[in-house]
């Protein structure tokens, strides 16, 4: 398609085409890109987060799980990190840190897919490993600061140059908020740090790390509860912070806040799907949607029985594959193969012998 008529349709600048585009990289999402590779449809992935594992990552990176079928035990992270090895050969392409707004079917059998970092699809499949939904930043909740969001109150940074130069107030004690502290500080004109307790939750590393940039009178640290904010018809101009028995007024230029992640089923409501409660009814022969061609598998998606469990979600993994093979190449049979005896399988995996 011709940039300019892109550009006139308000499309992003490139389209990227696929067979399969997964939803979540949860280990539901991952083990999708291993069932898919093994049956030859190549996956793009795309998860809110920065990084991939969903719960597992975010939520008990070291704690220990017992029910993975053949590995006795191992930590969430290890889980994910065998996911990512396992998944290797298949080279699935990954958009982390955007979140997929739009998801709609176009008349030709195919979806278009939209993130909110303007990135765009066209894809034959799509599959829905949204788990408990996106991990969103947790808002602060004074009257009126949302009018400010996306103005000079942020809760992510998608371009640190627009920090430079500026007073930035950075709310929040663990790791997002002590790493942007010491990012943005060398270019900034000053950052101040507010956090509520003086045990801060980042590496130990990063708060050293803040408290030299202190030390050269680049950051402000401050204990302290935040109680407000002013603000005129630009935006933000001060936040407010209770010290002890002192209220303390901090004028800046911008506001970032760090105060964690909750997960909420966002976007995913809006794609015309039959939702039940917070989850995606699916039939259990394909684990697909009210929309044929779109999958849900994991923790998002709800039928009879359901039981929300790693081992549940790559079963459901592995006959969404199937199905969308079939959806993809109508006119191929698809026929179940072992990993360990067939050469197909072998080829795919890149473990064939010459
Ligand atoms: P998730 O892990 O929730 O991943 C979903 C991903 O989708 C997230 O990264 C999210 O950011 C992303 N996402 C959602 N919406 C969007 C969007 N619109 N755009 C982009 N990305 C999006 N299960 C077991 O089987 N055994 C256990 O021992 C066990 N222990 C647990 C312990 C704890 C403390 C918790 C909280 C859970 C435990 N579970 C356990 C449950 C298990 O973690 C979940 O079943 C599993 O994580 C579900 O995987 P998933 O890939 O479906 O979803």
């Amino acid at each position: 398609m011709p940039a300019l008529l892109q550009r006139q349709q308000g499309m992003s600048e490139k389209i990227i085409e696929t067979d399969a585009l997964i939803v979540g990289a949860g280990p539901v999402g991952l083990f999708q890109v291993f069932e898919l590779g093994l049956l030859g449809v190549k996956a793009h992935v795309i998860d809110t987060m920065r990084v991939a594992g969903g719960q597992c990552t975010e939520l008990y990176p070291d704690k220990p799980i017992y029910d993975i079928p053949g590995i006795p035990v191992c930590s969430g992270e290890e889980l994910i990190e065998n996911l990512m090895v396992q998944i290797e050969p298949f080279n699935p392409v990954f958009h982390l840190g955007e979140e997929v707004t739009v998801v709609e079917a176009l008349d030709d059998d195919w979806f278009r897919v939209v993130t909110d970092n303007d990135s765009e699809f066209r894809t034959r499949t799509v599959f829905i490993a949204g788990g408990v939904g996106s991990f969103q930043p947790r808002r602060l909740r004074f009257e009126g600061i949302e009018t400010f969001e996306d103005r000079n109150l942020f809760y992510k940074v998608r371009d640190p140059s627009r920090f430079e130069g500026k007073h930035v107030v950075i709310l929040g004690g663990g790791d997002s908020a002590l790493d942007w502290v010491v990012e943005l500080a060398p270019k900034s004109n000053g950052i101040t740090s507010i956090h509520r307790r003086d045990e801060y939750r980042g590496a130990q590393a990063t708060v050293d790390k803040m408290m030299a940039l202190a030390g050269e009178g680049k950051v402000e640290p401050i204990i302290g509860k935040v109680s407000g904010y002013k603000s005129d018809d630009d935006g933000i101009t001060a936040i407010t912070v209770e010290v002890g028995d002192e209220e303390r007024e901090i004028p800046c230029d911008a506001v970032l806040a760090f105060y964690g992640l909750a997960p909420k089923l966002g976007p995913i409501a809006e794609w015309g799907l039959d939702i039940n409660r917070k989850t995606i009814n699916v039939d259990t022969e394909k684990f697909e949607t009210s929309t044929p061609g779109i999958y849900a598998v994991g923790d998002i998606n709800y039928y009879p029985g359901k039981k929300k469990l790693i081992l549940s979600g790559f079963h459901e993994a592995a006959l969404a594959a199937f199905a969308a093979k079939e959806r993809i190449e109508p006119e191929k049979k698809v026929r179940l193969q072992y990993t360990t005896t067939s050469p197909l399988m072998h080829e795919r995996l890149g473990i064939a012998e010459d």
